[in-house]
């Protein structure tokens, strides 16, 4: 585990990925939802969750959202708009994509939802950063059900193969693979950027290079604790735990 340099060295290309919860949106957004909405479910939320698969945990408990507690499409995506966001976040990304150089490819990489995802960007006039997205599909059925379901079908017949404990969902590590594979490959970026917090951040960040990539790990949660407790990892890091700490670093990836 090293330090990547303080300043970040100038490049010419560079990639950029976001998780979603805690990296670019200061909250949670599948917990939020009942956060906001029904109190009663988040606490169901929190007793179920070692007894689930994550993403089937989220869409049982938001049909139960819609069909006992009568909650509508507009109210859901009112909560997503009333969602914590951080005015330096969105200002440090909007400064980075609007810089003439580097040139920066931006890749929204979450195990979120499409619905969740396109209600906070477009609130945040986020809307036009990201190059690519990819988290777990999502719609509102005609009866107002947000309807939630794996990136990965349960019932696919070929299923992620990662072996770092990635949830039958999404490997995010694959999935950073499969983008660079359709965007010229690792060696297309100069630098490969990673801003991240959760386990689930751990197996994307591991396949990071020395020397030239940097996570930017969020302090105090799940992907600092595995980065200190299973090791492996060649990247750079740079650590941060308020938004506005990742607000300077992102202003650095563009000064440079
Ligand atoms: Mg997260
Ligand atoms: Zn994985």
């Amino acid at each position: 585990m090293t330090d990547a340099p303080n300043p970040l060295p100038p490049v010419k290309k560079q990639l950029i990925v976001f998780d979603f919860d805690w990296s670019l949106a200061d909250q949670d957004s599948d917990r939020w939802v009942h956060e906001a909405l029904c109190p009663r479910l988040r606490r169901k939320m929190k007793e179920l969750k070692p007894t689930m698969q994550f993403t089937d945990l989220c869409a049982m408990l938001l049909r139960e959202l819609h069909d006992v507690e009568g909650k509508t499409e507009e109210e859901i995506k009112a909560a997503m708009r009333l969602m914590p966001f951080h005015p330096g976040m969105k200002r440090g990304v909007q400064n980075l994509k609007a810089a003439a150089s580097p040139e920066t490819t931006f890749f929204l990489l979450s195990n979120s939802n499409t619905v969740y995802i396109d209600t906070i960007l477009e609130h945040q006039g986020l809307t036009n950063i990201f190059d690519e997205i990819v988290t777990n599909p999502a719609h509102f059925e005609k009866d107002g059900t947000l309807n939630v379901s794996r990136r990965v079908p349960a019932e696919a017949q070929v299923q992620h193969t990662c072996k770092v404990g990635c949830s039958a969902n999404m490997c995010k590590g694959e999935e950073l693979d499969a983008f660079l594979s359709r965007h010229g490959g690792y060696e297309a970026f100069d630098r490969i950027m990673y801003v991240g917090d959760g386990g689930n951040d751990f197996c994307p960040v591991l396949r990071l290079r020395k020397g030239q990539d940097v996570a930017f790990v969020r302090r105090y949660r799940g992907l600092e604790k595995r980065i200190k407790e299973e090791g492996g990892v060649k990247c750079g890091i740079r650590w941060w735990a308020g938004a506005w700490e990742m607000e300077g670093l992102l202003d650095e990836a563009r000064a440079a």
